[in-house]
C-alpha cells in the first residue's frame, strides 16, 4: 500500500495512483467503474489506459517517465 500524506489545509484530491492533487485543473482524469479518477500526468493515465483493471488494482507499477501534458493526444 502506498503512504498517502494529506495535507492539512485546502481541497484535497486523492488520484487513482496512490497520490494527492490539491487542484484537479489540467490534470487527466478517466472513468471508472462510473467514477472519476484522476492521474498525477500523462504518463500515469496512460498506463491505466493500456489495462484499467490491473492498474486499479495496483498490480500496474507507476510510469516513472515525464511526458508533457499533452490533452489533444487523446
Ligand atoms: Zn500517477
Amino acid at each position: 500500500m502506498p503512504i498517502i500524506i494529506v495535507p492539512k489545509e485546502g481541497p484535497a484530491y486523492p488520484t487513482a495512483c496512490g497520490g494527492i492533487l490539491r487542484d484537479l485543473r489540467n490534470r487527466p482524469s478517466a472513468e471508472f467503474r462510473g467514477r472519476s479518477v484522476y492521474f498525477c500526468r500523462w504518463a500515469c493515465l496512460r498506463a491505466y489506459e493500456k489495462d484499467p483493471l490491473r492498474f486499479m488494482s495496483g498490480q500496474i507499477p507507476h510510469p516513472l517517465e515525464e511526458i508533457p501534458d499533452a490533452p489533444n493526444e487523446i
